[in-house]
């Protein structure tokens, strides 16, 4: 299952190859346990402001910017965008929420992935369409010495962010790689979209409520339905694809 992957992924784009150098993470519903958190707040705020959702939107939403995720909401709702008063608000009052509700827990399994990443030689970045300085700042602590600022592309770094290939593109340039130098780990539909549309090999971890379908249609390459599975197959991803690679 893993090498067909990995052959379909080459003869898509033409690669002969599949050498990683870097593996892209993405935060929330990756390395943190967090999106339970961002559903609710969003949820919370935007149906204060009579703004149409459920709870479940937000995690089709997910890796959208705040403000494109308000715009969605304004033009379901009133037909309209969202004015930059009415998207400063809403976005301070759902940054907020999230910060009183989330526990900061990692996403079990993350540590052991990043561990056995890093013990590969392969570099490690993160690509997220958040702008929450406290979870940023929480990287630290919760991987200790495993990642840097200046490998970070965040909400603060993008123009366009998730499903525009703009992030991940970012990420490929901050750890100087090429499109099949790199591995993006996503458990967000627009969040594949945005790797697959940079064409870079995308493994989907699905840690939240929507149907594996959702995902692999997004364009995934692969699917593990945690971050310990993930950990358990990484040798042998890195193994398929030097096989393949010769
Ligand atoms: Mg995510």
């Amino acid at each position: 299952m893993i090498k067909e992957a990995i052959i379909r992924y080459l003869n898509k784009y033409s690669y002969s190859q599949l050498i990683p150098k870097a593996v892209l993470f993405d935060m929330d519903g990756v390395l943190y346990d967090s999106m339970q958190f961002h559903a609710r707040a969003w949820h919370e705020v935007a149906s204060g402001h009579s703004l149409q959702c459920t709870p479940a939107d937000f995690y089709l939403f997910e890796g959208r910017t705040g403000d494109s995720t308000i715009n969605e909401l304004f033009q379901r709702t009133f037909h309209r965008d969202a004015t930059p008063e009415e998207k400063k608000e809403i976005y301070k009052q759902k940054a907020a929420l999230f910060t009183q509700y989330n526990d900061g827990q990692a996403m079990p399994g993350a540590k052991e992935v990043v561990e056995q990443v890093a013990q590969s030689g392969l570099q490690t970045l993160i690509v997220t369409g958040s702008g929450q300085k406290s979870l940023i700042e929480k990287i630290n602590i919760s991987y200790p010495g495993q990642f840097v600022r200046s490998k970070m592309v965040t909400g603060y770094d993008v123009k366009y962010g998730k499903p525009h290939p703009e992030p991940y593109l970012i990420g490929l340039e901050k750890a100087g790689v090429k499109n099949n130098e790199a591995i993006v780990i996503e458990n967000a539909p627009l969040g594949v979209q945005s790797a697959i549309a940079a064409q870079i090999f995308t493994i989907a971890v699905n840690t939240g409520p929507l149907e594996n379908k959702i995902l692999l249609d997004a364009g995934a390459n692969l699917l593990f339905p945690d971050m310990h599975t993930l950990a358990k197959n990484w040798a042998l991803i890195l193994k398929l694809c030097k096989e393949v690679t010769d």
